[in-house]
């Protein structure tokens, strides 16, 4: 394969298509140039090379390389007319990197290479003594910094000594006498440094070509990758180009645009120039650049053309573009095109807009907006000024997005108590279980220490659309004394203020400004689009009627799981009655205690019903170990104290009945099903409550579809047992109601087993959900709410790709499509959904598509995630 691609002057041996052998840069120009745009010539040496030199490790180009890059720039000469060395025309070049992902500022790039003492004096002659050693001293200031490792102040200092010496104050106010001095001066910083400038233009091409497959290794662009999780590319690909010119005087120019506005998507151009300027000018903010518009009357002829070029650029790529220009006397050269970064309300306009102006078909559409983007319409955010001003003080992992600012506090009172006085409250936890949810509730944001993206506090947060940044592993919070501790010795106390940005699990010391949430009318059109399209349905996670309502209005058709324990903590009431069950000493005093359960769980499951009229409600019997439930310290003795007295049981004998529950491993221990068979009088009572709710829904005119789910199964029998006790039950209330429901009995498949059982289970089951949260853990054997530690390692390390807790790991999804096989073969109708954390999640929901499953469920909040994904999974 060739390694070199020459382009320019409407020549082309690449094309858009080859992002990852020419990075995007060379690609696009490759492109443009096909296209008919004035792109100056060059050449592109691809990224196949950059890998094979890295490889190599002696600092030297590969085989052929250099003898294919010299052919290559006999081209460029012949095509603009110059000639790299030559006094009498000389050729600059740029040599510029450009990954198959954009990398910004973290690789190297030299520009106005070529010149030498002779060379700048042809440079001169031709095109005035100023141009040509500004130029110069530019490029001995560059090539020193990028391809000798000099510093960048040695340089400056010079350059501050002639500006004092000449009284100006900016760089383009020294005349060619002064530029001049300047240059030897440069050329004493090379000798104090010990290296001779090297005065051979090819010599001088040669290592900046190496010195930007250098940069693709340096500590910053590692540490870039790393943290964008930027995998699997080759290099970065050079691109060694005719270098158009800025800084020619008023009518040349440099800048960049968006050929619309990235921020509110605005059909018009969104950009800034500078006149007389080359382009590190512009990013390094030396003069302030001017809005696009001016260049209108500035330089008209270009700008016309570069007006025109957006069009054709648009049209072309059908998308919104950002482009890199110059403006060299008069004459533009377009240098760089690639799609623009976005603002979520942007790329939704976009989108519709383009579909309307018939750019683009609504399929297309579908895919112009990411999740990450919704994600971003559906929450509130910091501001960038002030995520740019703002110090961040701790990191965790991006839990549940959005933007909280509060004041610290480390309990449920204190988070309520603050509540109660109408200030918002950060809660700060250790970790949270669910006793915490309170506080949680009353709380903008949660931040803990511990746990992964599925534990607890990630979970709850995500179905409340609540900020939380869990497994903040540099933290120390002490809750008893109140103090949070985070690195460099910053420390915050009750009362003092911090911002959490948990769409990039970012923890910012004091209070950030804050922009709502914001939904559009086009948002409206584009979700339409959306629903058209997709295969699979989306239904939500919900627990009161409340978020069932919230999960409707974001367009869940049906809610996949209730977890019917969360209710339990909604009142003290409620608390009070679950305890006396789990504490009672026999059958006679639980009945008592679930009678009282029976009257609250039946008012939750009518609310429901009703706020999902015509829809499915999937109800998940109890879940958790028993022991979640019950207090700790002083609070457990009190309680003790109360059933001791009530029932005249001694204390001792109560607490021991507590002491029982504590288990080593509860995870894996005395958990879902398992609790309702050894107690089926649990699933009774639960299974009544849902047929007795639905019946009175049902009586009221309102639709019903429950599905009764039966958590942690892993065995036929289970299920059998489970199924026998609920049926038994939901029959004898039709018989007493009088009336009949259409109910399903099914189950999750959360335990490895019962994937690889999937046939035999289904024999009980009509409809399966992946449970894979659960599945997750016990396949892997990671704990769900211990291993942020050990996977930021594993990630770092490469060990494991990505968070399976996030998205769904292969290990997983081989079980799921086993189960899913042996499932339907069994019973062809069996219903199948998911309703883990992976249902908000884009490539799982993929995934789920792919694999002909009926559903996925997720929190009411990533609901218009899923849709997307699922539409875009289906496109
Ligand atoms: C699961 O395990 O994936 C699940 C949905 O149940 P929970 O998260 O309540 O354990
Ligand atoms: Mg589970």
């Amino acid at each position: 394969a060739p390694k070199v691609y020459v382009f320019g002057a409407g020549r082309n041996e690449g094309d858009a298509s080859m992002c990852d052998l020419l990075g995007g840069k060379g690609a696009n120009l490759a492109e443009m140039s096909r296209i008919g745009l004035s792109v100056p010539p060059g050449f592109t040496i691809t990224t196949a090379v950059c890998a094979e030199y890295n490889r190599l490790g002696n600092r030297d180009l590969p085989l052929g390389v250099w003898e294919d890059a010299l052919v290559g720039l006999r081209e460029v000469e012949a095509m603009a007319g110059l000639k790299l060395g030559d006094a009498a025309s000389p050729l600059l070049l740029s040599v510029r990197s450009g990954a198959a992902i954009s990398m910004p500022g973290m690789l190297d790039t030299v520009l106005n290479l070529g010149l030498n003492d002779l060379v700048v004096e042809g440079l001169a002659a031709k095109c005035g003594a100023a141009f040509a050693y500004d130029s110069y001293r530019r490029f001995m200031d560059m090539y020193g910094c990028v391809v000798l490792g000099m510093s960048h102040e040695s340089f400056e200092r010079e350059l501050d000594a002639v500006k004092r010496e000449a009284g100006v104050e900016k760089d383009n106010e020294l005349d060619a006498e002064r530029l001049r001095a300047l240059c030897a001066r440069f050329k004493g910083v090379y000798r104090e440094a010990g290296l001779s400038f090297p005065e051979d233009p090819l010599e001088q091409m040669r290592l900046a070509i190496c010195a930007v497959f250098d940069s693709w290794n340096s500590a910053r662009a590692i540490k870039y990758r790393e943290v964008q999780k930027i995998k699997g590319l080759r290099g970065t690909a050079v691109n060694v180009q005719a270098m158009a010119y800025g800084n020619m005087g008023d009518t040349s120019a440099t800048g960049v645009l968006f050929t619309r506005d990235a921020s509110t998507g605005e059909n018009r151009l969104y950009g800034e120039y500078l006149i007389n300027a080359q382009g590190e000018d512009v990013v390094a903010g030396i003069r302030t650049p001017e809005p696009i518009e001016t260049l209108r009357e500035r330089i008209p002829e270009a700008y016309d053309e570069l007006l025109r070029n957006t069009r054709i650029l648009e049209e072309h790529y059908r998308d919104m573009q950002d482009i890199e220009f110059t403006v060299q006397e008069g004459k533009l050269y377009m240098l760089q095109c690639r799609s623009g970064k976005r603002t979520g309300v942007a790329a939704v306009k976009i989108a519709t807009d383009m579909v309307r102006e018939g750019l683009v078909t609504k399929r297309e559409a579908v895919n112009m907006v990411g999740a990450d983007h919704l994600d971003q319409l559906l929450h509130p955010q910091f501001t960038e000024e002030a995520k740019g001003s703002g110090e961040v003080v701790a990191t965790g992992l991006p839990a549940s997005p959005g933007a909280a600012v509060g004041v610290v506090a480390f309990s449920t009172e204190e988070a309520e108590d603050l509540q109660s006085r109408g200030q918002p409250a950060i809660l700060v936890r250790v970790e949270t279980s669910p006793e915490d949810v309170g506080g949680m509730a009353a709380a903008q944001g949660i931040l803990t220490e511990r746990g992964g993206m599925t534990s607890h506090a990630a979970v709850v947060a995500r179905g409340w659309g609540k900020t939380c940044i869990s497994g903040a592993t540099g933290i120390k919070v002490n809750e008893q004394d109140g103090v949070l501790e985070c690195g460099a010795g910053r420390v915050y106390r009750r009362g003092d203020w911090v911002s959490l940005d948990g769409s990039e699990g970012k923890v910012y010391d004091g209070k950030l400004a804050v922009q709502a949430a914001k939904m559009t009318p086009e948002m409206e059109e584009f979700m339409g689009w959306v629903d058209e399209m997709r295969k699979l349905r989306v239904l939500a996670n919900a627990d009161t009627p409340e978020d069932a309502e919230k999960a409707r209005e974001n367009g869940a058709e049906g809610i996949g799981l209730v977890r019917t324990e969360h209710m339990f903590f909604k009142t003290e009431e409620r608390l009070r009655s679950v305890r006396r069950m789990i504490m009672a000493a026999d059958e006679a005093e639980r009945r008592k205690a679930l009678d009282e359960i029976l009257v609250f769980q039946r008012e939750d499951f009518e609310g429901i019903f009703r706020a999902m009229r015509g829809l499915p409600v999937t109800i998940r019997l109890l879940d958790p170990p028993l022991h979640e439930f019950l207090p700790e310290g002083k609070e457990l003795e009190d309680l003790v104290g109360a059933i001791s007295l009530e029932t005249s049981v001694p204390r001792q004998e109560v607490l021991q009945r507590v002491e029982k529950l504590q288990e080593v491993n509860p995870m894996l221990g005395f958990r879902g099903c398992r609790l309702a068979i050894a107690h089926p009088e649990i699933a009774r009572t639960q299974a009544r409550a849902v047929l007795e709710a639905a019946c009175n829904a049902q009586r009221e005119g309102c639709e019903v579809f429950p599905d009764i789910m039966v958590p942690l199964v892993g065995s036929r029998a289970e299920l059998a047992n489970q199924e026998r006790v609920i049926r038994q039950e939901c029959e004898s209330v039709m018989r007493e109601k009088g009336t009949r429901v259409d109910y399903k009995v099914g189950t999750m498949i959360e335990v490895p087993r019962a994937a690889l059982m999937a046939g035999q289970i289904a024999e009980h089951a009509e409809f399966f959900s992946f449970g894979t949260n659960d599945l997750t853990q016990m396949t892997m054997g990671f704990s769900r709410d211990d291993s942020a530690a050990f996977l930021n390692t594993y990630l770092a390390e490469g060990i494991i790709a990505q968070d399976p807790f996030q998205t769904l790991d292969a290990g997983v999804k081989e079980l799921m499509e086993m189960a899913v096989k042996r499932g339907r073969k069994q019973r062809p109708d069996l219903k199948v959904g998911l309703c883990g954390e992976h249902g908000g999640d884009p490539a799982s929901v993929k995934f789920c598509d792919s694999l002909g499953l009926n559903y996925v469920s997720c929190s009411p909040f990533r609901v218009p995630i899923a849709r997307l994904a699922a539409a875009q999974a289906a496109v």
